[in-house]
């Protein structure tokens, strides 16, 4: 934490002016180091910032092993100049209102649990958080209420340098990269917390924490979660959604989930009429069926596989039909297929069908199916070739 890195000095510093260093070029981009920076440097789970120095976008900061803060361009600088850097404070903010946010929902985890954050993901569409205990979805929901009473009681962030002896005594999570000086950073009432990233001055900046879904991760458990500006942009687009369900269905806003469970039941109960349709329907082209016919072809539109193969099933078992074939429309010159046989061995046939046929499919020596691309003439003339 050198006196020339600004962001520590003011996280709110968008714009300075430093003297170029050194320029090199490197593997990728050119690496420049300044006299002093307010670029964050990638680092304890907060991604870098992305700006401009002078006319040329900054892509990547990162530390080097010397601990010097490394500004990845686009293209070179000369050295010894001196140069306008620019943060793009959209993208820095947003990490400073999420990673805060993180703190908050982390320490009151750890006060009311014990459980301790095991890994933190902080990318530009998702914060991920993972704890090394379980909490049910009704207790992340408690902590995020809590979360949010912080935010707006406005309470100020704090930042200190404790002595090796004070922090002997004092209470705090830590996260893994504790070197030299020890920076905590206190939320009254939420966290005590080593870091060594950018946060917001009061908790009232981070507008909002919304925990969008968790899972079993292990023996804890894994929650992704949203703070600030990215939190309201995902409840418009989530509220958008909602209001075209609900409107479709001429429902109220918060119905929108019950029609649409109303419409898979009553979609569901169609297609169990449409079954008992196609059954009767087929039962009754059974009837019609000479027993003991070697070869049955039908053509068939709008029904199931599973319909198919009963009736292709019932022909050959009860009528003693030797090859029974269901071809089923899908689109133009495209069908799906099902043929059961008690007369030849269909493997034997599949690759000949699927090549004559522009077909995909396969199975068992006594059934197969799969689809076809041909014409309904074409399709007549190979299967009676192979099966009549
Ligand atoms: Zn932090």
């Amino acid at each position: 934490m050198e006196m020339n890195e600004l962001f520590y000095k003011n996280p709110y510093l968008t714009e300075f002016d430093a003297e170029v260093l050194s320029c090199d070029k490197g593997k990728k981009d050119y690496e420049v180091i300044l006299s002093d920076t307010a670029f964050y440097p990638e680092g304890g789970g907060q991604p870098a910032d992305h700006g401009m120095l002078g006319d040329i976008p900054v892509v990547d900061v990162k530390r080097d092993k010397e601990d010097r803060i490394i500004h990845h361009l686009t293209a070179p600088l000369a050295e010894g100049i001196t140069v306008h850097g620019i943060i793009d404070w959209e993208r820095r903010f947003d990490h400073m209102q999420n990673h805060t946010g993180e703190h908050i929902v982390s320490g009151l985890i750890h006060q009311k649990y014990g459980y301790e954050n095991v890994g933190f993901h902080l990318s530009d569409n998702t914060v991920l958080v993972d704890f090394d205990g379980f909490l049910t979805p009704e207790q992340l929901a408690e902590v995020e209420m809590e979360a949010n009473e912080l935010i707006w009681r406005n309470v100020p962030v704090q930042e200190t340098f404790p002595t090796d002896e004070e922090l002997e005594h004092m209470e705090f999570r830590s996260k893994k990269e504790l070197s030299g000086k020890v920076r905590i950073i206190e939320v009254p009432g939420g966290d005590i917390c080593a870091c060594c990233g950018t946060h917001v001055m009061r908790t009232g900046e981070i507008g909002l924490i919304k925990i969008i879904a968790s899972q079993k991760n292990g023996e804890g458990v894994r929650a992704e979660m949203m703070c600030g500006k990215r939190a309201l942009s995902d409840y418009i687009r989530k509220n958008e959604i909602n209001a075209r369900i609900y409107r479709m269905f001429a429902a109220k806003p918060y119905e929108a989930a019950d029609a649409v469970v109303r419409l898979k039941e009553s979609d569901e109960e169609k297609g169990r009429a449409l079954t008992r349709l196609a059954r009767k329907y087929f039962n009754e082209k059974a009837e019609h069926v000479m027993p003991g016919t070697s070869f049955i072809l039908e053509f068939e539109e709008g029904i199931s596989a599973n319909a198919a193969r009963e009736y292709a099933s019932a022909l050959v078992a009860e009528k003693g039909v030797g090859t029974a074939a269901v071809l089923m429309k899908q689109a133009e010159n495209r069908y799906s297929y099902m043929v059961i046989s008690q007369s030849r061995n269909l493997r034997d046939v599949s690759k000949e069908i699927n090549t004559r046929l522009n077909g995909r499919g396969g199975g068992k020596p006594d059934m197969i199916q799969g689809s076809l691309e041909a014409e309904e003439e074409t399709i007549r003339e190979v299967f009676t070739e192979l099966f009549a």
